[in-house]
């Protein structure tokens, strides 16, 4: 695409938009590493990281994509031979189990498929099973982005504690972070893994582990790890360097200041709200388009489906020609169907993704949306008719601004004169 006609947009689940003044921030020529500017920078980052994540605890950054924000974190705390249990409801779970696989651990995997979430009982048999407690972690993920399922993790910890299973609960939110709730600490999560290039918005090259002091105790009972994976430094360094193992990510560093400003100016939780409600228009057009035709979303149940990806089938061959109308009549870019049939199978035409992370607003929502409903028309694939102002009416509710920073339109509750009355 090359921006002769309008603005592309790229809407698959990562990288995902990066906002103008993120771009502007790297535009810049290659700072000092020593001293100054970036250096002093980075308590404030480090800590605007963490509100993010929504935790008191520690946050180490590597310069790596996802795949070594998960392997980062594995070898903090997980030695060769020790045994991990994977609950995989998607390609991601399956993905974090082989990188611990990798590392000589031994995996054992629970396999939800394709369409569920995690089952809480069969997570709470496989762990009363466990009686020596040789599962040293869960590996959770919180949204899976092929799939597009969203996992329960509060529930998981509750499933944790209810069978006083010490093992340590890691999850990647490495989809979710910043799109949909997180509540690392209130939540009971040990570890959590995440990325630059999803909802933090900044191009791949961070990966970010997030660590309480429970896993810190398990990191320090660890007979070695990898210099250079090791968190200890990188989350408490004596000089510079220390926080990456060596040179800075400099310019990622300068995006990534620009978009924690922006989502600490729109609030975080006016960030998962505007997330909630963009999906919302995306699964009432979906579920409209369905009645008529052979498109579904891939989640059946709302509770547990992802705000920030959605994915959907529509049967082969349409799911490969719809994106492809896309590109090239649009400039709009859907995401490939990730792990739901073998590449080569021509089941593999039959899916999609729309990726809703982090720099989106309603426009390019409502968008994507029109030109899909005219890539459905153009190819003459069957479908409900009403789904775009199905989603304008979403979007179109009162009582809820999708404006970064604009309070909601509902009477404002005065503060101060009144809290105790009751
Ligand atoms: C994108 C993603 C990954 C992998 O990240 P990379 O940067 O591609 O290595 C892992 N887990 C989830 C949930 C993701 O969305």
């Amino acid at each position: 695409m090359n921006e002769t006609t309008g603005r592309p947009y790229l809407a698959i689940p990562g990288p995902s938009v990066m906002p103008e003044a993120v771009l502007r921030a790297m535009h810049r020529s290659a700072p000092n590493i020593y001293e100054g500017e970036l250096v002093e920078m980075m308590p404030g980052l480090t800590a605007d990281l963490c509100r993010v994540a929504r935790t008191d605890g520690h946050v180490a950054i590597y310069i790596s994509n996802g795949h070594g924000a998960w392997e980062a974190a594995l070898a903090n705390v997980v030695a060769p031979g020790e045994k991990v249990l994977v609950p995989a409801t998607g390609r991601f779970g399956h993905g974090w189990g082989e990188i611990a696989d990798g590392l000589g651990a031994e995996v054992d995997l629970l396999d939800f498929g394709k369409q569920a979430p995690v089952d809480m009982e069969r997570l709470e048999t496989a762990l009363r099973a466990d009686k020596s407690h040789e599962i040293k972690a869960v590996l959770a993920t919180h949204v899976d982005t092929s799939t597009s399922i969203r996992n329960d993790i509060k529930a998981m910890r509750a499933v944790l504690d209810r069978v006083g299973h010490p093992a340590l609960l890691m999850v990647d939110c490495i989809a979710s972070l910043a799109c949909d709730r997180f509540e690392m600490d209130a939540w009971g999560v040990d570890v959590m893994v995440a990325a630059s290039q999803k909802g933090l918005m900044v191009p791949p090259g961070l990966g970010f582990v997030f660590f309480n002091s429970k896993a810190a105790e398990v990191r320090r009972g660890m007979a070695r790890v990898s210099r250079y994976w090791d968190w200890t430094f990188r989350a408490e360094p004596e000089m510079f360097y220390q926080y990456f193992g060596g040179t800075a990510p400099t310019h990622h560093l300068y995006g990534l200041r620009t978009a924690l400003d922006m989502i600490h100016a729109e609030g975080l939780e006016a960030v998962w709200d505007r997330h909630e409600r963009l999906a919302r228009a995306i699964w009432v057009a979906c579920d409209i388009w369905g009645q008529g035709g052979p498109l579904a979303l891939n989640v059946v149940d709302e509770a547990h489906r992802s705000h920030a990806v959605t994915s959907l089938r529509i049967g082969a061959p349409h799911g490969t020609e719809l994106r492809a109308w896309l590109e090239r009549e649009a400039e709009v870019t859907l995401g490939i169907g990730l792990g739901m049939a073998e590449p080569g199978d021509p089941a593999w035409h039959g899916f999609f993704r729309m990726g809703h992370m982090g720099h989106v607003n309603a426009h390019m929502v409502l968008g994507m949306l029109a030109s899909v409903n005219t890539g459905l028309q153009a190819l003459g694939v069957p479908h409900g008719a009403g789904a775009l102002d199905a989603a304008a009416k979403v979007l179109a509710e009162k009582g809820n601004s999708l404006a970064a920073g604009q309070p909601n339109d509902e009477p404002v509750q005065s503060v101060g004169c009144c809290q105790d009355c009751g």
